[in-house]
């Protein structure tokens, strides 16, 4: 029976995640014309709460002033970049890139997911003419993998259980040549690459994902030419508290146990992560102090005419417990110029 696979719950995060998505755009929060196309009978999805409306809004600008950021850093040293996003379910972040003035940065996207959902994925891309003409010429798009891995000249979809050894599984496809390519493997050691965890660690055990983090220290340590390597992660934490335990609680109501969050009880603990793995330096903010200090004080007045949020003390405390973290690997202390926000 389905329900009685856990991992069924954990695939079903992905909805809400689109849901949220799809709702805080159609409420102006922000620009997605993209998001729609994951989500079946978008016009008929009822609207998140505004509490939810403004996480995903400052979640989602804190995510994307922070790739943004690394774009830009790889323009000024002369350099293409790679994205990884982990764990990416129906994220819509290569379609804004490539609608932007960042698009010719990037030289490759690479997305990886449970097939279950990467398949859902590929159907979308295959069903919407927006989603394909976004990854190029129709004759360079190539599925394969009965319709679970995806290839283009840039954007690439595959589909691996994250928590396997990354040698036993990852490393296998990224490390082999792309379908769609006559050289190189489907990852260039040399090129500065980000990866991206958006709400996706906290389903993982620390020491599997400990594990991810180290495997991408070791290989961009072979590099023949100057390396850096990023990484972005957005979670829940601190979860010890009585807000926190209510929020495990909800969490568990709908079968999902979260393994990845006992070892961050608090924000100074989320760099550790970075630092532990072998990375060379590690920041953490949550996202109250993000919208505080972090986010463009014009646009927080805009939002705030959106909808009416009668919930201050409770947005706040959700805030509390959300963190973005960052951190760098770099081979060179000048490559390393991704400290500022
Ligand atoms: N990153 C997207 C976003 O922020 O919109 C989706 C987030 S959703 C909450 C979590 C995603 O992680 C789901 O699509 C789920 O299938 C994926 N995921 C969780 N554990 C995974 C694993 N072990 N291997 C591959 N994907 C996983």
């Amino acid at each position: 029976h389905r329900d009685q696979d856990p991992d069924n719950s954990i695939r079903l995060t992905d909805t809400d995640a689109a849901v949220a998505r799809l709702s805080a755009a159609q409420k102006q929060y922000f620009h997605d014309p993209f998001i729609k196309y994951f989500v079946p009978r978008a016009h008929l999805q009822p609207p998140r709460p505004p509490l939810i409306n403004v996480g995903t809004f400052v979640r989602s600008t804190a995510i994307d002033n922070l790739v943004e950021n690394w774009l830009l850093s790889s323009e000024r040293a002369g350099q293409r970049c790679q994205i990884v996003s982990f764990g990416s379910g129906s994220d819509t972040r290569f379609w804004r890139i490539a609608a932007g003035p960042h698009k010719d940065t990037i030289a490759k996207y690479i997305e990886i997911d449970f097939p279950e959902i990467t398949s859902k994925k590929a159907l979308a891309i295959r069903k919407s003419d927006i989603l394909s003409q976004g990854l190029g010429d129709s004759a360079d798009i190539l599925l394969c993998n009965g319709g679970t891995t995806l290839h283009s000249p840039v954007y690439h979809l595959l589909s691996v259980d994250l928590r396997l050894p990354p040698a036993t599984t990852l490393e296998s496809v990224l490390i082999s040549p792309s379908p769609n390519s006559t050289t190189g493997s489907l990852l260039s050691v040399n090129l500065p690459t980000l990866l991206l965890f958006e709400c996706v660690l906290v389903y993982m055990s620390p020491s599997a994902s400990s594990a991810l983090l180290r495997w991408f220290v070791k290989y961009f340590s072979s590099s023949t030419e100057q390396s850096v390597l990023g990484s972005v992660v957005y979670e829940m934490f601190g979860l010890g508290d009585a807000f926190g335990r209510v929020m495990v609680n909800n969490l568990r109501a709908r079968r999902i146990s979260l393994p990845g969050v006992e070892p961050y009880p608090n924000i100074q603990s989320l760099p550790s992560r970075f630092l532990d793995a072998g990375f060379t330096t590690g920041f953490g903010l949550n996202l109250r102090e993000i919208r505080e200090g972090y986010i463009d004080p014009a646009e927080l007045k805009r939002i705030s005419t959106l909808e009416m949020l009668d919930e201050v003390e409770e947005l706040e405390l959700l805030l509390e417990h959300y963190a973005i973290s960052w951190g760098v690997f770099s081979t060179s202390p000048d490559l390393n110029t991704w400290e500022e926000w």
